[in-house]
Protein backbone atom coordinates (compact mmCIF):
# COMPACT_ATOMS: atom_id res chain seq x y z
CA UNK A 1 0.00 0.00 0.00
CA UNK A 2 1.21 3.51 -0.97
CA UNK A 3 2.18 5.79 2.45
CA UNK A 4 1.14 9.56 2.04
CA UNK A 5 3.05 12.21 4.08
CA UNK A 6 2.28 15.75 4.38
CA UNK A 7 4.38 18.48 6.51
CA UNK A 8 3.05 21.19 7.65
CA UNK A 9 5.13 23.61 8.73
CA UNK A 10 4.76 27.71 9.25
CA UNK A 11 5.62 28.72 5.58
CA UNK A 12 4.84 25.44 2.92
CA UNK A 13 2.85 22.53 3.31
CA UNK A 14 4.71 19.44 1.38
CA UNK A 15 3.11 16.27 0.54
CA UNK A 16 4.73 13.21 -0.57
CA UNK A 17 3.44 9.60 -1.86
CA UNK A 18 5.88 7.04 -1.07
CA UNK A 19 5.37 3.44 -2.67
CA UNK A 20 5.19 0.12 -0.73
CA UNK A 21 9.30 0.08 -2.40
CA UNK A 22 9.65 3.56 -1.14
CA UNK A 23 9.77 5.24 -4.30
CA UNK A 24 8.05 8.87 -4.54
CA UNK A 25 5.02 8.23 -6.48
CA UNK A 26 3.67 12.53 -5.86
CA UNK A 27 5.13 15.65 -4.58
CA UNK A 28 3.40 18.92 -4.42
CA UNK A 29 4.41 22.27 -2.12
CA UNK A 30 2.00 24.72 -1.45
CA UNK A 31 2.20 28.39 0.62
CA UNK A 32 0.60 27.80 4.24
CA UNK A 33 -2.98 29.68 4.55
CA UNK A 34 -3.47 32.26 7.05
CA UNK A 35 -6.08 30.97 8.68
CA UNK A 36 -6.67 27.48 10.54
CA UNK A 37 -9.71 26.22 8.34
CA UNK A 38 -7.58 27.02 5.19
CA UNK A 39 -4.63 24.90 6.35
CA UNK A 40 -7.08 21.93 7.11
CA UNK A 41 -8.45 22.37 3.78
CA UNK A 42 -5.37 22.93 2.26
CA UNK A 43 -4.07 19.61 3.91
CA UNK A 44 -7.33 17.72 2.84
CA UNK A 45 -6.74 18.94 -1.17
CA UNK A 46 -3.74 17.56 -1.21
CA UNK A 47 -4.05 14.59 0.34
CA UNK A 48 -6.72 13.37 -2.04
CA UNK A 49 -4.23 14.62 -4.99
CA UNK A 50 -1.29 12.32 -3.57
CA UNK A 51 -3.95 9.31 -4.19
CA UNK A 52 -4.78 6.16 -2.06
CA UNK A 53 -3.10 4.94 0.97
CA UNK A 54 -2.26 5.70 4.50
CA UNK A 55 -2.38 9.28 5.86
CA UNK A 56 0.88 10.46 8.40
CA UNK A 57 1.11 14.22 9.09
CA UNK A 58 3.93 16.22 10.58
CA UNK A 59 3.13 19.48 12.72
CA UNK A 60 4.42 21.91 14.88
CA UNK A 61 3.20 20.97 18.52
CA UNK A 62 1.47 17.69 19.52
CA UNK A 63 -1.99 16.51 20.33
CA UNK A 64 -2.88 16.52 24.19
CA UNK A 65 -3.36 13.03 25.41
CA UNK A 66 -6.03 14.00 28.01
CA UNK A 67 -8.35 16.41 24.97
CA UNK A 68 -7.11 16.05 22.11
CA UNK A 69 -6.40 19.64 21.36
CA UNK A 70 -3.13 20.43 19.42
CA UNK A 71 -0.45 22.67 21.42
CA UNK A 72 2.35 23.94 21.71
CA UNK A 73 2.83 24.89 18.15
CA UNK A 74 4.16 27.98 16.56
CA UNK A 75 1.44 28.52 14.16
CA UNK A 76 -0.49 29.26 16.79
CA UNK A 77 -4.26 29.13 15.22
CA UNK A 78 -3.78 25.94 15.23
CA UNK A 79 -3.23 25.72 18.91
CA UNK A 80 -6.65 24.70 21.14
CA UNK A 81 -8.33 23.20 18.10
CA UNK A 82 -9.24 19.80 17.40
CA UNK A 83 -6.48 19.13 14.76
CA UNK A 84 -6.57 15.49 13.84
CA UNK A 85 -10.25 15.16 14.27
CA UNK A 86 -10.63 17.84 12.42
CA UNK A 87 -8.34 16.90 9.59
CA UNK A 88 -9.71 13.40 9.80
CA UNK A 89 -13.23 14.81 9.11
CA UNK A 90 -12.26 16.94 6.16
CA UNK A 91 -10.19 14.15 4.12
CA UNK A 92 -12.36 11.02 5.25
CA UNK A 93 -9.50 8.72 6.64
CA UNK A 94 -8.38 7.99 9.30
CA UNK A 95 -4.73 9.60 10.06
CA UNK A 96 -1.80 9.40 12.23
CA UNK A 97 -0.44 12.82 13.21
CA UNK A 98 3.35 13.26 14.73
CA UNK A 99 4.89 16.09 15.64
CA UNK A 100 7.42 17.21 13.25
CA UNK A 101 10.35 16.41 15.05
CA UNK A 102 9.21 13.21 15.34
CA UNK A 103 8.90 12.56 11.42
CA UNK A 104 12.59 14.30 11.39
CA UNK A 105 13.83 11.51 13.55
CA UNK A 106 11.80 8.49 12.26
CA UNK A 107 13.06 9.47 8.63
CA UNK A 108 16.84 9.43 9.99
CA UNK A 109 16.25 6.66 11.91
CA UNK A 110 14.83 4.19 9.21
CA UNK A 111 16.87 5.13 6.35
CA UNK A 112 18.91 8.35 7.16
CA UNK A 113 22.44 8.93 9.27
CA UNK A 114 20.46 6.66 11.97
CA UNK A 115 20.02 3.73 10.14
CA UNK A 116 21.30 0.52 11.28
CA UNK A 117 20.77 1.52 14.75
CA UNK A 118 19.41 0.40 18.11
CA UNK A 119 18.73 3.72 19.71
CA UNK A 120 18.41 6.87 17.83
CA UNK A 121 18.42 10.25 19.36
CA UNK A 122 17.84 13.25 17.19
CA UNK A 123 18.04 16.65 17.33
CA UNK A 124 17.05 19.67 15.41
CA UNK A 125 18.91 22.90 16.15
CA UNK A 126 17.50 25.89 14.51
CA UNK A 127 15.46 28.43 16.20
CA UNK A 128 14.16 26.30 18.51
CA UNK A 129 15.64 22.69 19.77
CA UNK A 130 13.26 19.96 18.89
CA UNK A 131 13.83 15.83 19.47
CA UNK A 132 12.74 12.64 18.70
CA UNK A 133 13.28 9.42 20.11
CA UNK A 134 13.44 6.01 17.88
CA UNK A 135 13.89 2.24 19.09
CA UNK A 136 14.89 -0.16 17.03
CA UNK A 137 12.88 1.43 13.98
CA UNK A 138 9.70 2.53 15.86
CA UNK A 139 9.50 6.13 17.58
CA UNK A 140 8.74 6.62 21.12
CA UNK A 141 6.27 8.63 21.70
CA UNK A 142 5.48 8.01 25.23
CA UNK A 143 2.58 7.93 27.47
CA UNK A 144 1.83 11.38 26.99
CA UNK A 145 3.36 12.17 23.63
CA UNK A 146 6.25 13.84 25.24
CA UNK A 147 9.33 11.77 24.89
CA UNK A 148 12.11 13.01 23.02
CA UNK A 149 10.94 16.66 24.07
CA UNK A 150 14.61 17.23 24.56
CA UNK A 151 14.33 21.03 24.05
CA UNK A 152 12.28 21.20 27.23
CA UNK A 153 14.78 18.22 28.96
CA UNK A 154 16.41 21.17 31.76
CA UNK A 155 20.08 22.34 31.11
CA UNK A 156 22.31 19.81 33.21
CA UNK A 157 24.89 20.86 35.78
CA UNK A 158 24.41 24.65 35.38
CA UNK A 159 28.16 26.43 36.38
CA UNK A 160 28.10 29.78 38.17
CA UNK A 161 28.16 31.87 35.27
CA UNK A 162 24.54 29.97 33.96
CA UNK A 163 22.89 31.71 37.10
CA UNK A 164 20.09 32.95 36.98
CA UNK A 165 18.74 30.53 34.57
CA UNK A 166 16.75 31.80 31.73
CA UNK A 167 12.86 31.80 31.17
CA UNK A 168 11.37 29.49 27.99
CA UNK A 169 7.86 29.69 26.81
CA UNK A 170 6.69 26.83 28.12
CA UNK A 171 6.07 28.19 31.81
CA UNK A 172 9.46 26.73 33.25
CA UNK A 173 12.80 28.20 33.76
CA UNK A 174 16.20 26.58 32.30
CA UNK A 175 14.98 24.49 29.33
CA UNK A 176 17.72 23.29 27.25
CA UNK A 177 16.04 24.84 24.00
CA UNK A 178 17.15 28.68 25.75
CA UNK A 179 20.90 27.61 25.51
CA UNK A 180 20.87 25.00 23.07
CA UNK A 181 19.78 27.00 19.20
CA UNK A 182 20.06 29.60 17.03
CA UNK A 183 17.98 31.89 19.38
CA UNK A 184 20.34 30.82 22.52
CA UNK A 185 23.48 31.18 20.88
CA UNK A 186 22.60 34.75 19.58
CA UNK A 187 20.96 35.58 23.20
CA UNK A 188 24.39 34.23 24.44
CA UNK A 189 26.71 36.09 22.64
CA UNK A 190 24.78 39.70 23.48
CA UNK A 191 24.86 38.72 26.92
CA UNK A 192 28.47 37.62 27.42
CA UNK A 193 30.46 39.58 24.16
CA UNK A 194 27.83 42.53 24.51
CA UNK A 195 27.24 41.79 20.18
CA UNK A 196 24.24 41.84 18.83
CA UNK A 197 24.42 39.71 15.72
CA UNK A 198 22.59 36.71 14.47
CA UNK A 199 23.86 32.95 14.74
CA UNK A 200 24.92 32.57 11.29
CA UNK A 201 27.08 35.55 11.45
CA UNK A 202 28.58 34.35 15.12
CA UNK A 203 29.45 31.39 13.24
CA UNK A 204 31.28 33.24 10.37
CA UNK A 205 33.40 35.23 12.88
CA UNK A 206 34.15 32.04 14.57
CA UNK A 207 35.50 30.80 10.99
CA UNK A 208 37.27 33.62 10.57
CA UNK A 209 39.35 33.38 14.30
CA UNK A 210 36.79 36.06 16.25
CA UNK A 211 37.75 35.13 19.61
CA UNK A 212 34.27 35.91 21.00
CA UNK A 213 32.40 33.86 18.66
CA UNK A 214 34.66 31.22 19.19
CA UNK A 215 33.49 31.59 23.05
CA UNK A 216 30.66 31.96 22.43
CA UNK A 217 30.42 28.38 20.35
CA UNK A 218 32.68 26.95 23.03
CA UNK A 219 29.86 27.45 25.50
CA UNK A 220 27.02 26.05 22.83
CA UNK A 221 29.56 23.22 23.11
CA UNK A 222 29.61 22.48 26.39
CA UNK A 223 26.07 23.20 26.96
CA UNK A 224 24.85 20.54 24.16
CA UNK A 225 27.27 17.46 25.52
CA UNK A 226 25.71 18.08 28.79
CA UNK A 227 22.07 17.64 27.29
CA UNK A 228 23.10 14.60 25.42
CA UNK A 229 25.02 13.20 28.62
CA UNK A 230 22.06 13.64 30.58
CA UNK A 231 19.67 11.94 27.25
CA UNK A 232 22.09 9.15 28.04
CA UNK A 233 22.23 8.46 31.61
CA UNK A 234 17.97 7.41 30.62
CA UNK A 235 18.35 5.46 27.00
CA UNK A 236 22.10 5.68 26.48
CA UNK A 237 22.05 5.95 22.19
CA UNK A 238 23.83 4.06 19.79
CA UNK A 239 23.87 7.71 18.21
CA UNK A 240 23.05 11.04 18.20
CA UNK A 241 21.81 12.37 14.97
CA UNK A 242 22.03 16.60 14.62
CA UNK A 243 19.72 18.43 11.63
CA UNK A 244 18.37 21.74 11.45
CA UNK A 245 19.98 25.05 11.03
CA UNK A 246 23.34 24.27 13.39
CA UNK A 247 23.41 21.18 11.33
CA UNK A 248 25.90 23.52 8.85
CA UNK A 249 28.57 23.94 11.41
CA UNK A 250 30.35 20.17 11.03
CA UNK A 251 32.55 21.47 13.72
CA UNK A 252 29.82 21.52 15.95
CA UNK A 253 29.52 17.73 15.63
CA UNK A 254 33.34 16.57 15.28
CA UNK A 255 33.51 18.22 18.73
CA UNK A 256 30.75 16.99 20.76
CA UNK A 257 32.21 13.09 21.15
CA UNK A 258 34.94 13.93 23.80
CA UNK A 259 32.76 16.40 25.58
CA UNK A 260 29.66 13.88 25.82
CA UNK A 261 32.07 11.90 27.15
CA UNK A 262 33.48 13.42 29.60
CA UNK A 263 30.32 14.68 31.22
CA UNK A 264 29.25 11.00 30.62
CA UNK A 265 28.34 8.93 34.00
CA UNK A 266 31.19 6.95 33.72
CA UNK A 267 33.40 10.17 32.25
CA UNK A 268 34.57 7.32 29.19
CA UNK A 269 31.85 6.48 27.58
CA UNK A 270 32.29 6.34 23.87
CA UNK A 271 29.41 8.84 22.09
CA UNK A 272 28.72 8.96 17.76
CA UNK A 273 27.43 11.94 16.91
CA UNK A 274 26.61 12.25 13.04
CA UNK A 275 24.86 15.21 10.91
CA UNK A 276 21.55 14.10 9.54
CA UNK A 277 21.27 12.55 6.08
CA UNK A 278 18.02 14.14 4.63
CA UNK A 279 17.63 18.00 4.53
CA UNK A 280 14.17 19.23 4.77
CA UNK A 281 12.16 16.70 2.90
CA UNK A 282 13.11 14.47 6.16
CA UNK A 283 9.75 15.53 8.27
CA UNK A 284 7.19 14.76 4.87
CA UNK A 285 9.23 11.08 4.27
CA UNK A 286 9.26 10.33 8.00
CA UNK A 287 5.74 11.77 8.37
CA UNK A 288 4.75 8.75 5.00
CA UNK A 289 5.97 6.28 7.69
CA UNK A 290 4.60 6.78 10.69
CA UNK A 291 1.76 4.05 9.33
CA UNK A 292 5.37 1.93 9.28
ZN1 LIG B 1 10.63 24.93 28.06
Amino acid sequence: MSRIGIDLGGTKIDAVTLSAGGETLFEKRVATPKTYEGVVAAIAGLVREAGDGSVGIGAPGSSSRLTGLWRNANILFCNGKPFQHDLEAAIGRVVKMENDANCFALSEAIDGAGQGYGVVAFFTVGTALGGGLVVNGKLVVGANGEAGEFGHTALPWPNASEWPLLPCFCGKTGCAEQYVSGTGLQRDHLRVAGEDISSKEIVARARRGDARALASLQRLQDRFARVAANIACVVDPDVFVIGGGLNELPELVEHLPPLISRYSFSGTAVAKVVRAKHGEKSGVRGAARLWD
